[in-house]
């Protein structure tokens, strides 16, 4: 088999027009970005908004390995077999960070014959959102810096900055750092942080907002520092709001590309489901909705973090209702739940698949929790046995839980087909009742034991001291109402990235809170979670290059 950049690169794309054409949208609707990339424009969603909504199908999976499961390859190879049938589907996705790219993940345009192209592209710089997420956020710390530098009429406590600077590179050097240093023109002295771009309020914000007025009234309330007596001091006190809008103004439109199969798929937006609320902008699920019967899109790692935070989270402030959740397991990370090492994944092993299989187990109760009907996928790897397939697929029908086998990676849209059959079928028969975990008004710590204790299976919360103070600031600030967005390792249930299968007698540990007053959420920081990753002993960047034509090798 191919590489994915090799498969990749052999495409035959069509122009992104034709494929824009295939949903309606027009040349004047389109805002190219070369041949096969082009943005939305705004008069597009003001033709389309009134249209009833498509059917949504949420992607996620059961905890994985660090090497991912395969939702974004089965997301896009679910709307090829769509494609196949003559089925009316799109597409909607999270734009790929840097970070794992160079790190140990790699990209996130799918893989093998389930992938979005144009794929080097989509994997590096793209349409310039995050380069254009990254410079507000940063223009926001030069503002504040600069403020406290300029006599501070605003009172800042340098020593209560919340705001941090971010870039999108996983380098862990950059977590603490000392800023201001040198003579008296060269700013004040204080300790600062960066966390990677993916983590930013802003990127949060962009995908949470529903167009330009929203964008700008909550970049206004971002809270970015606390002043001597206390009180929060906003990106709106700062007078920020303007230039950062301004800067955003292109990032704001949604993405569109193809699969290479050639069903559109809107990329747009890319918070982490670990340390973010991990799924693409709501314009862009919004939009997808408008232009076809069936919408693809997917939520970030685990259910307990990614489909969490999408139906907690997005659903609830976007007023969306999921029609489906497709749930993707693999043998290799039913195996790594049951104990077994990295290097061993491949070899047949049925006994730590029983032991592992408890964790889909868990995540197929939790989906249900939300009302919403689950279909489970068995992401087929060459190295799989017939008899591990059986018990996957016999576990699952006497859960009474549908169950199809994708092979979407090795064949494409075809072998998506009977996936796609059982989602239909669930979409026609099976009503969605979504309802949010936890009402607005349950308290935050009410909220967060919640979450504990339904989705990860945790028999309580425990509170370092920091994180009951800021947990009663933040609800004495008013925003106790919020709904909360956790930070939380996504190889466990638990906050221990140790804890496999289905752990049970554990506490959840927050360290910390704070609230993205912008964003609309309050984060919860559990276990040793970093909001700026590191890199591994063997960085991907190591292996990959570009050759004298252009040509890029080595990315995965
Ligand atoms: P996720 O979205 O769950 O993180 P991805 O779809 O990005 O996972 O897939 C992670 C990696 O695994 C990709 O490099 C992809 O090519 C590879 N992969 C996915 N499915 C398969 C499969 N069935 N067989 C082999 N490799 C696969
Ligand atoms: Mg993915």
């Amino acid at each position: 088999m191919k590489s994915d950049i090799e498969i990749a690169q052999e495409a035959r794309m069509l122009p992104i027009k034709e494929v824009a054409k295939s949903y309606g949208i027009g040349e004047d609707d389109l805002e190219l970005y070369g041949k096969y990339k082009a943005k939305l424009t705004d008069d597009l969603w003001e033709q389309v908004k009134d249209r009833p909504d498509g059917k949504l199908v949420l992607v996620t999976a059961i905890n994985p390995t660090p090497a991912g499961e395969g939702k974004t390859t089965t997301t896009v190879g679910l709307g090829e077999a769509f494609g196949v049938m003559k089925k009316s589907a799109i597409i909607a996705l999270r734009e790929p960070s840097l970070g794992p790219c160079f790190g140990i993940k790699g990209g996130a345009a799918g893989g093998g014959y389930a992938q979005v192209v144009p794929m080097e592209d989509l994997n590096l710089h793209f349409t310039g959102d995050f380069h254009a997420i990254t410079s507000a956020n940063n223009l926001l710390a030069a503002l504040l810096d600069n403020h406290i530098q300029q006599g501070n009429a605003l009172g800042i406590d340098p020593r209560q900055v919340q705001w941090k600077r971010c870039e999108d590179m996983n380098d862990r050097a950059l977590r603490n750092v000392v800023i201001g240093l040198g003579a008296k023109a060269d700013g004040m002295v204080r300790e600062d942080h960066f966390v990677i771009t993916v983590a930013s309020e802003i990127m949060a914000i962009l995908c949470l907002a529903a167009d330009m007025k929203d964008l700008k009234e909550r970049l206004g309330r971002i809270i970015v520092a606390y002043n001597f007596a206390g009180e929060p001091v906003t990106a709106a006190d700062l007078r920020a709001v303007g230039s950062m809008a301004a800067l955003l103004k292109d990032a704001l439109k949604p993405n569109l590309i193809q699969t290479l199969e050639h069903t559109g798929v809107l990329v747009h937006g890319g918070p982490f489901a670990n340390i973010a609320h991990g799924c693409n902008s709501v314009r862009a699920t919004r939009t997808a909705l408008k232009l076809a019967d069936i919408v693809v899109t997917e939520a970030g790692f685990g259910a307990d973090l990614g489909a969490e935070k999408f139906l907690d989270i997005k659903c609830r402030m976007a007023g969306l209702k999921p029609d489906a959740v497709v749930l993707v397991a693999t043998v290799r990370a039913l195996k790594y739940n049951g104990g077994v090492p990295k290097d061993q994944l491949s070899t047949e092993n049925l006994d730590a698949l029983k032991r592992g299989i408890v964790n889909l187990e868990k995540h197929i109760e939790n989906i249900q929790k939300f009302g919403v009907p689950v279909v489970v996928t068995l992401n087929s790897f060459t190295s799989d046995t017939e008899a591990e397939y059986e018990y996957i697929k016999h576990f699952c029908e006497q859960r009474g839980c549908e169950f199809a086998l994708s092979e979407v990676w090795a064949k494409g849209g075809e072998g998506g087909i009977a996936l796609a059959g059982k989602v239909l079928e669930t979409l026609e028969k099976k009503q969605s009742n979504f309802k949010v975990l936890y009402p607005d008004e349950m308290s935050l710590k009410e909220k967060i034991g919640t979450i504990a204790a339904e989705v990860y299976g945790a028999d309580g919360v425990t509170y370092a001291p920091a994180a009951e103070k800021a947990l009663k600031r933040i609800t004495e600030m008013g925003y106790g109402n919020l709904p909360v967005c956790m930070a939380k390792t996504q190889y466990s249930l638990s906050d221990d990235q140790t804890k496999l299968g289905r752990p049970t007698g554990f506490k959840i540990n927050v360290r910390d809170a704070y609230v993205s007053a912008g964003a609309g959420f309050v984060v919860a920081l559990t276990g040793s979670i970093m909001t700026m990753p590191g890199l591994p002993k063997k960085p991907a960047a190591e292996g990959i290059d570009v050759d004298e034509s252009g040509k890029i090798t080595g990315l995965f």
